[in-house]
């Protein structure tokens, strides 16, 4: 059974772009081996991110992540079982925070990058959008 999981979480501290390219280094290799995609997104300190893969596997590297002491507040947004995974493309896209990062914010009407907020549905159409624009 295929899954999606979003999740929203804070960092424990100010992240640099090297942090966040040691992440998806070692999440990428990792991913790939199990099968999983995603896409994550890192601004204001929050963390956005989707996982889709096998039920079992989406779990355990859930937990995994969630025990990562690198951020905190970890909170499952969505969790969905999914007919076609939408991220296949990525073993983890990062949308870093740019313009259009800001543009696709407020055309969910918001002006600020606080995932708290997001209902379910502007979680994953965000993820969704940032995953399209990086396929161009
Ligand atoms: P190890 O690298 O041996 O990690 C051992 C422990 O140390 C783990 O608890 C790990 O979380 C922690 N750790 C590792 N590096 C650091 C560091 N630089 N500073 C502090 N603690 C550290 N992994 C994936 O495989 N796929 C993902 O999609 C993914 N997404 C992530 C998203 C976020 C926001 C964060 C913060 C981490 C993500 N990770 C992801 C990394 C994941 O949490 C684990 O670090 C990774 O899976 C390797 O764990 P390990 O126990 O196999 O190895």
């Amino acid at each position: 059974m295929l899954v999606r999981l979003v999740y929203f979480s804070r960092s424990t501290r100010d992240m640099t772009l090297l942090d966040i390219q040691k992440i998806l280094e070692v999440a990428r290799d990792n991913n790939n081996a199990l099968q999983i995609c995603g896409m994550l997104c890192y601004e204001q300190r929050y963390f956005l991110q989707a996982l889709e893969g096998e039920r079992d596997v989406v779990n355990e590297l859930y937990l995994d992540i969630a025990g990562d002491p690198r951020h905190d507040e970890v909170t499952i947004i969505s969790y969905n079982e999914v007919e076609d995974r939408w991220f296949g493309a990525w073993n983890m896209g990062f949308a870093p925070a740019s313009d259009d990062f800001y543009a696709l914010l407020s055309e969910l009407g918001k002006n600020e990058f606080r995932p708290a907020d997001f209902t379910p549905e502007q979680a994953f159409s965000l993820l969704m959008k940032l995953s399209e624009q990086q396929g161009t």
